[in-house]
């Protein structure tokens, strides 16, 4: 097994946006200097007994990154390039996020560093629960809870919820959100991140003066983000002319009609090949001309190279650090919108905080009552987030993490360092 490995773009960039922001925050350099390190890192390895008979082992992470104002939220990423300098700049990010949002939640991530296509369901789930039981200690309703990400799903919390309970003697529903709804999931959760990034999209593109009807988008990623996000636009009215997953990317300034891509995706696995689109390369599409630009794949997509190249008005971030610092400064010297990851995609762990809550209560929404609150606390973040731009004379991100770690700076400072 390789040694863990810390070095990692991501890394770099959550590290820059914290330094800048705590610089406009003036903060304390004492808390400045906590708010670096994660609180708590855990490197595991998950031998897993492969369908050939070898074993293979795995190495996986989770870093719970603060718990000043709650036990940890985040997800759990199976990649090939997923290492312990990214699992925590990932932890980082979801500490901004959930304060932003205002969820009683500190931020946390894990990952495994697997191609989870090139396994079998059976090598899945041998690998999930053993994960599972080596992150035992670390995990739990009051203390860390995860949720899918990049390359997991319900099935892959059903696994784990599954095997933390048998440890216990009993069900503990609330362990991991995003679940099965027959064991305890939310409604509505399989779509939260889309629809909240339309929500996004929405107040965005109304304060720029303009609505949603007719204008164009283009989705990086067509996974549970992105086809959701495009689903939802053009359910909307919006023309979405251009989508790419990692078998390519297809073009149609027309547009697409977005419930046969879906029956298109579900029969062959990939958007590519869609009757009726001109192919194009995944970087191409980036910097095809739009309106909206959802990058919902992996991280670090639009960089110093090809940022003065994107003609989107409006770049809304599904997936978690897709833009460079270096790249950020490009779009904002340009004067595009881009509203960042920890506000756009933050409709998955509102609505995962939902789940927890309605499992630890044992009683359930409706579908609409999950969708409206939704809404409203979207809403209310994104008015906020764009309030404090405009007060600061600065752009989306610059507000969104100024008002996250403003907060987790003051969880900090309240409760003080121990002993
Ligand atoms: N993985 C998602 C994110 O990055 C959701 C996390 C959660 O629901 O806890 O925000």
């Amino acid at each position: 097994m390789e040694k863990p490995e810390f070095d990692s773009h991501l890394l770099r960039t959550a590290l820059a946006q914290l330094d800048r922001t705590a610089l406009r925050l003036n903060l304390e350099p004492d808390i400045h200097e906590r708010l670096r390190y994660p609180r708590r890192a855990l490197v595991v390895s998950v031998p897993v007994l492969m369908d050939s008979g070898k074993t293979e082992v795995f190495q996986g992470y989770r870093v719970h990154h603060s718990t000043v104002l709650g036990p940890t939220k985040g997800g759990l990423r199976y990649a090939p390039d997923v290492n312990l300098g990214e699992v925590t700049a990932l932890a980082m990010l979801m500490s901004w996020k959930c304060a932003l949002i205002g969820l009683p939640y500190g931020g946390a991530k894990g990952g495994v560093s697997v191609d989870p296509h090139a396994l079998s369901r059976r090598e899945l789930e041998h690998l999930t629960r053993r994960y599972t039981a080596e992150i035992m200690l670390f995990i739990g309703p009051d203390l860390d809870i995860p949720a899918p990400d990049l390359g997991t799903d319900e099935q892959t919390m059903a696994w784990m919820m599954d095997t933390y309970s048998m440890t216990q003697g009993k069900s503990v529903p609330g362990v991991v959100t995003g679940k099965p709804l027959i064991v305890g999931g939310s409604a509505g959760r399989r779509e939260a991140t889309g629809r909240g990034i339309v929500y996004a999209v929405y107040h965005a593109a109304h304060r720029l003066g303009q609505n949603l009807q007719g204008l164009k988008v283009v989705v990086q990623g067509f996974g549970n983000v992105g086809s959701v996000a495009a689903r939802l636009l053009w359910r909307e009215g919006c023309v979405v002319v251009g989508v790419g997953d990692v078998r390519g990317a297809i073009w149609n300034p027309h547009g697409f009609d977005v419930r046969q891509l879906e029956a298109h995706v579900a029969e062959s696995g990939s958007v590519a090949g869609f009757p009726g689109s001109e192919p194009l390369g995944n970087a191409e599409l980036l910097e095809r001309p739009c309106d909206i630009l959802v990058p919902a794949a992996v991280g670090s997509q639009l960089r110093e190279d090809n940022a003065d190249r994107v003609r989107a008005t409006i770049v809304a971030e599904g997936a978690n650090g897709p833009t460079t610092p270096e790249a950020d400064a490009v779009l904002r010297d340009r004067g595009v919108t881009v509203i960042p990851d920890i506000l756009a995609n933050a409709g998955g762990v509102i609505v995962s905080y939902f789940e927890w809550v309605q499992g630890l209560q044992y009683y359930f929404w409706r579908e609409s009552e999950i969708v409206s609150r939704l809404q409203e606390v979207m809403t209310r973040a994104f008015s906020r987030v764009w309030a404090l731009a405009a007060k600061e004379g600065t752009d989306l991100r610059t507000a969104a993490l100024m008002e996250g770690v403003r907060r987790v700076a003051e969880g900090y400072r309240v409760r003080g360092l121990y002993p």
